[in-house]
């Protein structure tokens, strides 16, 4: 790359116009060798005639997507990133210190570092496109901004405003960012390059174009909250936001917080940017930010993934789909495909189950207009694309259909050799089917290499996570395109092989069983499911999932997992109870929680243990053993799927898969980055401690078993040599 080549100069008569194009990067992003060619460019624009300077971006969509994460990723030690930063602060004060006034002409993304660098800037002005988003996301990735950004974002748009972006790693839109003052002026995207050089022109012709913006209270309210005392509130007040939204477990939003505290209203700024500096490398050293880093980083990957390993398959174009049912999943995979300009259209055997269907899709539009994340034109643009009825009309220039109806095999293959009869030859079909054989629903299909499954969850526009699964006849170019058409729903893709639950819901199917086992020995909802989410990190409870799954659903699963995974799965006994009570969970707005008329959790239903029979909890177990109990049966299971069967390919998958499919805790890496961190043999030694206390679904699998024996980590595998390759278990070449 030829940095020099990468940011020009143009001239533009008084003005010099610093070009932004990363050569041979997609993006634009702040890297050691970039900052060093901004500094040249700042001095010489300093030094030369020029009365004023624009930073402007060639990129499509991009102005600076921040500072380059490769970069931080390689760093290990605090004063690796004390030298980086303290040289970036001196090249971005030198922007501020610069006797010309600098601007900011943004289009697309300008966040982390190139929020930084706007912030160093006199003036921003940028267009009104829907890729424009200006924020400060590095708390997302454990870490704090470190360019100035605490120091500097406070002081532009005030402190409100700067917690509620700093805190949450939020970015925001034209709009917002005219709104808090965090820009000068939105124009058209074609007209921002004019009017960054007219803006120039301006402030030369007035000769007073150097600033530092300074926000000031604009009512009341605000100035009693950034009064001294009123100062205080807010940040005891966010503090206690931040807590209940972290659980104490990512320290970058408490450290960031800290520093604003700290900072703001000082007028010593080197001061203030030292206090900055030291906070970011307390951060960035934490294991918690490395974890941060690695699951970036798997997701970029997924994005230049196509899902099959022979690169010369391509995925076919999806412009038109159709969904078989309209119910939970149905209509929410339909709204999801509409929403990304898709045409769909769903079919059922119910005129009511359509109308619920399109019901649910209009709330969940009606919602974003009512936030203003789109027009009444785009609404009704999104609406137009979702039709339904009860016959095959429609399905004959669809490219792909989904289907979603009952989880029974015999109606499933007989809609899909129906299905087939009315699409296209080469139409896909994907099952969204969430226990049963890939495989064995191909045989319905004339041509199941264009047969698979597209196993979406539920609630399907909130989870981001789709299991592709591979049967055993289906193709190369199936997979392809719907790993691809996952992508541009705005889903991350996991290509799985066919078995029982797949991936994620064979592994979840641990974690619940065991609840169960916890709950016969005498432990209470609350506590178990307080120690999963406030004491490892999970989003929710074993319960209260089951609650979510549906009681009656998670109980005939787990029977069906019983069957087909055999010994190794037991059952407690308290399941075939449940399955007899009616308790559905949330949606009958009972289950070991109640649910009010909204839906929301209103607190253990004490009656549950009555009803199971139970005496009343007393809470016996230690919260290790609670949690042991389920995390390692779910390791156990992983390196069975992993290694043995060979689910996926790569330790990545499963934990990629395990965060976006079930909210595993980010911070802890994965599962199997948690289980690489306690080691293999520790796991193994614990198991085989409850396994001869509690039984034989705590012993050890062979392919965990072998690891134990050397304390072989999953994240080693990748790097095994060939001698090993007969004492060790390996996943594939992928690995
Ligand atoms: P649902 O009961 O809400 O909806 C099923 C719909 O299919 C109903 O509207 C029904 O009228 C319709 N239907 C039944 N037979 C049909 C036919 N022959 N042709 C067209 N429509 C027909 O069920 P759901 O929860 O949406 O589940 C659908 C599928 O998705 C199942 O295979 C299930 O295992 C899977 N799944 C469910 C979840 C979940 O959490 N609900 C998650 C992942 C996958």
């Amino acid at each position: 790359m030829s940095v020099e080549e990468s940011i020009r100069i143009v001239p533009k008569g008084k003005v010099a116009f610093i070009e932004l194009d990363l050569i041979g990067e997609k993006v634009n992003k702040l890297s050691t060798p970039v900052m060093e060619r901004l500094k040249e460019v700042i001095q010489e624009v300093e030094q030369s005639e020029f009365q004023a300077a624009v930073f402007i971006s060639r990129k499509k969509n991009i102005f600076i997507a921040g500072a380059d994460i490769e970069e931080i990723k390689s760093m290990k030690e605090k004063k690796d990133f004390a030298q980086a930063i303290s040289k970036a602060h001196k090249i971005l004060n030198a922007i501020e210190d610069s006797k010309i006034p600098f601007i900011a002409a943004i289009h697309g993304a300008c966040l982390g570092g190139g929020c930084e660098l706007a912030l160093t800037c006199d003036y921003r002005l940028c267009s009104d496109d829907k890729s424009t988003k200006i924020g400060l996301p590095e708390v997302r990735l454990g870490l704090i901004p470190g360019f100035g950004g605490c120091v500097r974002l406070p002081r532009t748009v005030g402190l409100m405003a700067s917690l509620d972006i700093i805190l949450a790693g939020k970015s925001v839109n034209p709009r917002k960012a005219k709104k808090i003052g965090l820009v000068d002026e939105v124009v058209p995207q074609t007209l921002l390059e004019k009017r960054a050089l007219e803006f120039a022109e301006e402030l030369i012709q007035k000769n007073s174009g150097k600033r530092q913006k300074q926000w000031k209270p604009r009512s009341l309210m605000e100035r009693a909250l950034t009064s001294f005392p009123g100062r205080l509130v807010v940040f005891q007040q966010a503090h206690k936001k931040l807590l209940k939204q972290t659980k104490g477990f990512y320290p970058a939003p408490e450290k960031a917080l800290e520093v604003i505290r700290k900072t703001y209203g000082m007028s010593n700024r080197e001061k203030a940017l030292l206090i900055e500096m030291e906070a970011f490398c307390e951060v960035a050293v934490t294991d918690v930010s490395k974890h941060l880093i690695d699951v970036f980083f798997m997701m970029e990957a997924v994005k230049k993934q196509t899902g099959v390993e022979d690169k010369s398959v391509k995925p076919r174009p999806v412009t038109h789909m159709a969904v078989l049912g309209a119910g939970t999943m149905g209509g929410g995979i339909a709204q999801v495909a509409a929403d990304c300009g898709i045409e769909v259209r769903m079919k059922d055997i119910s005129n009511e189950a359509i109308a619920l269907g399109l019901q649910a899709a209009r709330k969940i539009w009606e919602k974003q207009l009512k936030r203003k994340k789109i027009n009444k034109y785009e609404f009704q643009q999104k609406m137009n694309r979702i039709s339904g009825g009860l016959d095959y009309s429609g399905f004959g220039n669809v490219q792909v259909v989904v289907e979603a109806i009952v989880e029974d095999m015999d109606i499933k293959k007989k809609v899909i050799a129906e299905t087939a009869k009315h699409c296209p030859e080469d139409c896909i079909i994907a099952t969204n089917t969430s226990s049963l054989s890939v495989t064995e629903m191909a045989k319905a299909h004339p041509r199941p290499e264009n047969f698979l499954g597209m196993h979406f969850f539920n609630p399907v526009h909130r989870m981001p996570l789709v299991e592709v699964i591979r049967g055993e006849k289906t193709g190369d170019e199936a997979v392809a395109t719907i790993f691809e058409l996952a992508k541009k729903m705005g889903k991350t893709p996991v290509v799985v092989k066919d078995g029982p639950g797949f991936l994620v819901n064979r592994l979840l199917l641990p974690y619940m069983g065991e609840a169960l086992f916890l709950l016969e020995d005498g432990m209470s909802v609350e506590k178990v499911d307080y120690y999963y989410t406030h004491k490892f990190g999970m989003p929710m409870g074993p319960f209260r999932l089951m609650d979510e799954v549906g009681l009656d659903v998670g109980m005939k699963v787990l029977k069906i997992f019983k069957a087909s995974l055999g010994d190794r799965i037991e059952v407690s006994s308290l399941a075939p109870k449940i399955a007899e009570l009616d308790r559905l969970g949330k949606k009958n707005k009972k289950g070991f929680y109640l649910y009010n008329d909204k839906g929301r959790e209103e607190g253990v239903d004490p009656s549950i243990y009555k009803e199971l029979g139970l005496e009343r909890p007393t809470d016996p177990l230690s919260e290790k053993e609670c949690l042991e109990r389920g995390i390692f049966q779910m390791i156990n299971e992983a390196s069975l799927a992993l290694i043995e069967d060979r689910i996926v390919k790569t330790p990545e998958e499963v934990d990629l898969a395990m965060i976006m499919g079930t909210g595993f805790p980010p911070f802890r890496g994965g599962l199997l980055k948690y289980a690489d961190s306690l080691g293999s043999s520790y796991i193994a030694q614990e198991l085989d401690v409850y396994a001869s206390r509690l039984g034989p679904r705590f012993k050890p699998l062979p392919p965990l078993a072998q690891m134990a024996k050397t304390d072989r980590k999953f994240y080693e595998m990748r790097s095994s040599s060939k001698s090993e390759k007969n004492s060790t278990p390996q996943p594939s070449a992928r690995v």
